[in-house]
């Protein structure tokens, strides 16, 4: 079953119907991509599942039951981690104190830690992920666009994220720093995460996805996965 599931949803704002008739599945170790072009709904899809707005109709399953995310706290308390384009990270703060910032996610396994002991996790959760930052003390804000969203990620990952949003997290970047990102996506893939990565650029959708979600003016245009999409459409 799917660990996320949106089921007919739809959100209003007053009289603008923002999205309407969304299915949507998050698979534990399948990436969910989500394209459309400004205006499409992508941005209030990723605020439902983050818990930011309620959903105005239809259903929000995790883990099969029938869930309503309040707050940001509701969401990251059932696994959801979101990545954001531009506020993922504090930019002033060190790597490693980023990867400690308090969230639900990240208190729950962990009391009151050393400094010694946050590096040395962070920097094993690194090199787990392959990620290559050779000085934990750089402030965030000094570390190229890629690899903020790759900290994001390895961060979401290392503390057991069940969802992993990611919120167009190529649209800044050139061909390099993108692949490089991508390479990540895949990684947290294959630790099973379920991901849903928001992008309205199909090269890269198709590099790492499994399932396709094609929204148009607040619905869903095209569904399915790489083997059943034709592209004679
Ligand atoms: P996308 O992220 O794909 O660009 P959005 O989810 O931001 O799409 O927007 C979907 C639709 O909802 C658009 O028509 C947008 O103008 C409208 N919308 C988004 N946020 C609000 C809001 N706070 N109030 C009114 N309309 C909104
Ligand atoms: P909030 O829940 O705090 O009202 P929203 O998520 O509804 O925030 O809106 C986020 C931002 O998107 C707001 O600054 C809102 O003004 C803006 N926005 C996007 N599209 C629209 C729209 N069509 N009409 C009004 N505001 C919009």
């Amino acid at each position: 079953a799917p660990f996320l599931e949106l089921r007919d949803a739809g959100k209003s704002y007053g009289n603008v119907e923002a999205l309407r008739g969304v299915n949507l599945v998050a698979r534990a170790g399948e990436v969910t991509c989500v394209l459309g072009d400004n205006g499409a709904g992508k941005s209030t899809l990723i605020k439902i599942i983050a818990g930011l707005h309620e959903h105005s109709q239809g259903e929000l399953l995790v883990n099969g039951s029938s869930t309503r995310f309040t707050s940001p706290r509701d969401a990251q308390a059932a696994g959801i981690a979101t990545v954001y384009q531009d506020l993922a990270l504090a930019p002033l703060m060190a790597v490693w104190r980023n990867f400690f910032l308090g969230n639900e996610l990240t208190r729950r396994p962990f009391g009151r830690l050393d400094i010694a002991r946050m590096k040395e996790i962070t920097s094993d959760a690194m090199r787990r992920m392959g990620i290559d930052i050779p000085d934990l003390e750089t402030p965030v804000g000094s570390l190229s666009g890629g690899q903020r969203q790759c900290v994001a990620i390895a961060r979401a990952v290392h503390f057991g994220a069940k969802v992993l949003v990611l919120d167009e997290p190529t649209a800044a970047l050139g061909v390099k720093q993108s692949g490089v990102v991508l390479k990540y996506i895949a990684r947290a893939r294959e630790a099973g995460v379920a991901v849903v990565f928001i992008t309205h650029n199909p090269n890269h959708a198709w590099l790492v996805g499994d399932h396709f979600v094609v929204l148009k003016l607040g619905r869903v245009s095209l569904d399915g996965t790489k083997e059943s999409i034709t592209l004679d459409q």
